[in-house]
């Protein structure tokens, strides 16, 4: 095994093991998998969403329910091969009825997150929702940016980072077209803007 595998497979043993989460309990009682995320260890192109929902926590797979078949059609309207990006999410354990993360399981998570970054090295992160968003700004010293998605949404930022510069995106959560196909077109409008990073 190569040294990122290596280095993912820990963060995987670790979150397994998360037994001081406030996630944990639950996870364990309905027989759920934590979700580490999915992909390619050399992506240019990263997804960072918000947590598990149903779907995910019940196949440890990000992304595999309604949402994900959203993010599925907009990958194909890109022409990007899903294999080819990685995809992950702040939270890596189902907060209970889909209920928002809160600030503390975000502060727990996210250190896993961060580590997945440096292992990856991705070119562009794109995050999906408002807390991936609200996340990464943070983490990268680019909170002055922050505004209500519907404000920033598509707009790249650049952050330094250890291996150089990495540019975050912050775009809608797949979710938004779930329900509502009108919002389809908006959201491939914004994934578009990822294929100059690829
Ligand atoms: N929503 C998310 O934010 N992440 C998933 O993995 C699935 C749905």
């Amino acid at each position: 095994m190569n040294d990122q595998s290596e280095r993912m497979r820990a963060i995987k043993e670790e979150v397994l093991n998360l037994t001081g989460s406030p996630l944990y309990e639950e996870r364990i009682r309905t027989m759920a998998y934590p979700v580490i995320g999915e992909g390619s260890h050399e992506a240019r192109v990263m997804f960072v969403g918000e947590a598990p929902g149903r779907n995910e926590a019940e196949t440890g797979r990000p992304f595999c329910g309604a949402s994900g078949r959203v993010l599925d059609q907009l990958l194909q309207g890109i022409g990007l091969d899903r294999k080819a990006v990685y995809v992950t999410n702040v939270v890596k354990d189902r907060p209970p009825e889909n209920r928002d993360p809160t600030a503390e399981e975000i502060a727990l998570y996210g250190p896993f997150l961060d580590r997945q970054i440096d292992i990856i090295q991705p070119a562009v992160i794109a995050t999906l929702g408002r807390f991936s968003m609200a996340y990464l700004l943070r983490r990268f010293d680019l909170e002055a940016h922050l505004a209500t998605i519907s404000k920033i949404h598509g707009r790249p930022h650049e952050a330094r980072v250890p291996y150089g510069t990495v540019t975050i995106i912050p775009l809608y959560h797949p979710a938004v077209a779930v329900y509502d196909r009108t919002r389809f077109d908006e959201l491939l409008n914004d994934f578009k803007k990822l294929l100059s990073y690829v």
